[in-house]
């Protein structure tokens, strides 16, 4: 149970005057659909409880954000919600140790935006368990250009790292390239001296996807559709964010002693596979998540973002957007018309 929360600093004459704007998601009695999203003024009275107040400087639209704000998902599963799954702000008022007004903090999922008010807001009450200090060499709006898609297609890398796929091993394959966990996945890799292949729906976007490190561009249809259980060796790793028919055509052309990072659903939840690529190549499938990864893994994923990302690709795959802006862009990326990464600035 978490303590309860500060109440607003600025009072005058009894009344709080820290107002502020929020995207706010209802939901009636009785109704299996979420009512349409809606900008809302509220206070902090109106937050959850938490033992850090953040007042948030950036944020972002995810995939899962999306899902969230359209309900075209069941994201959010309380009401009324603040939806957002990332911020980047200023500790305002804090009862923990770790973190003391005008920190800089970072926060990436933990349930936020689903089952506690979110990042879509001007200020955030949460857990201080939750936050990480702003990583050295980072900005803000840089954070949050990375975002959870950024940070994810880091603990991808790491994951087929650990699993043995160097750059020697041969060339890995990216899926949703021109997306958001895609566009970072290729601009780490390239840097980190792999062979990239992306694949993707947008064959207009390919000289965006060669800038970032792409050396091959392959058309997603070849990778959508129902495929033999195995088929010929194409390269030695994977990160994969459509799942479905794409993931397993991933596998089934995946090299021998190879590995495949699994972190997203685009095309599908569905996994129409067989065991023939683990039990006939020794193929690995490493699954991925950002939501409850460990603080540990956090801090060694954006060490290494700090280290291995290239901030003028990030700055290339970035559209900065105001918050009057979030509701339409969050259809947007749920009909893949997003390129990269957004990013909210809050003002
Ligand atoms: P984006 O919308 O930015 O990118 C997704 C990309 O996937 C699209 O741009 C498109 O790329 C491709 N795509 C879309 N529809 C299909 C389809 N039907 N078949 C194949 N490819 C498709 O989203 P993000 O990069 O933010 O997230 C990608 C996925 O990863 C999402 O499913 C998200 O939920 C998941 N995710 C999971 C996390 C975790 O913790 N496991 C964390 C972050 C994200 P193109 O146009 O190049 O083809």
């Amino acid at each position: 149970m978490l303590p309860r929360h500060h109440k607003p600093q600025h009072q005058k004459g009894g009344a709080a005057v820290d107002r502020f704007k929020a995207i706010w998601i209802t939901k009636d009695e009785g109704e299996k659909k979420q009512n349409p999203a809606a900008v809302r003024e509220i206070t902090l009275d109106d937050l959850m409880d938490g033992d850090v107040t953040v007042r948030v400087g950036h944020t972002t639209v995810n995939y899962k954000d999306g899902l969230a704000v359209t309900g075209r998902s069941p994201v959010v599963r309380r009401f009324p919600m603040i939806p957002g799954i990332d911020l980047a702000g200023t500790v305002t008022a804090s009862t923990r140790a770790e973190f003391k007004p005008g920190d800089a903090v970072l926060l990436n999922g933990w349930g936020v935006g689903e089952t506690h008010m979110g990042a879509y807001a001007g200020m955030a009450r949460l857990s201080g368990d939750w936050l990480i200090p702003l990583p050295k060499g980072l900005t803000g709006a840089e954070a949050m250009a990375i975002g959870t898609a950024g940070y994810t297609a880091m603990l991808c890398v790491l994951a087929l790292e650990r699993a043995g796929v160097t750059p020697d091993k041969g060339p890995v394959v990216v899926t949703g390239a021109a997306g958001g966990v895609g566009s970072v996945a290729i601009a780490v890799l390239s840097k980190l001296g792999y062979t990239v292949i992306a694949s993707t729906g947008r064959a207009s976007e390919e000289a965006y996807l060669r800038d970032l490190g792409a050396s091959d561009i392959i058309d997603r249809a070849e990778l959508s559709e129902p495929g033999r259980p195995m088929g010929k060796e194409r390269w030695a790793g994977g990160i994969d964010v459509a799942g479905s028919h794409t993931l397993a055509n991933v596998l089934a052309q995946t090299q021998y002693g190879g590995a495949v990072a699994a972190c997203g659903l685009a095309q599908g939840m569905d996994l129409p596979s067989s065991v023939a690529p683990f039990i006939l190549r020794g193929v690995s499938l490493l699954g991925v998540d950002s939501v409850m990864a460990p603080k540990p893994r956090r801090i060694e994923a954006y060490d290494r973002l700090v280290a291995d990302l290239d901030m003028a690709k990030l700055a290339e795959m970035t559209t900065h957007i105001g918050f009057d802006d979030i509701i339409d862009n969050a259809s947007a990326i749920l009909d893949g018309k997003i390129r990269g990464r957004l990013v909210v600035d809050m003002g």
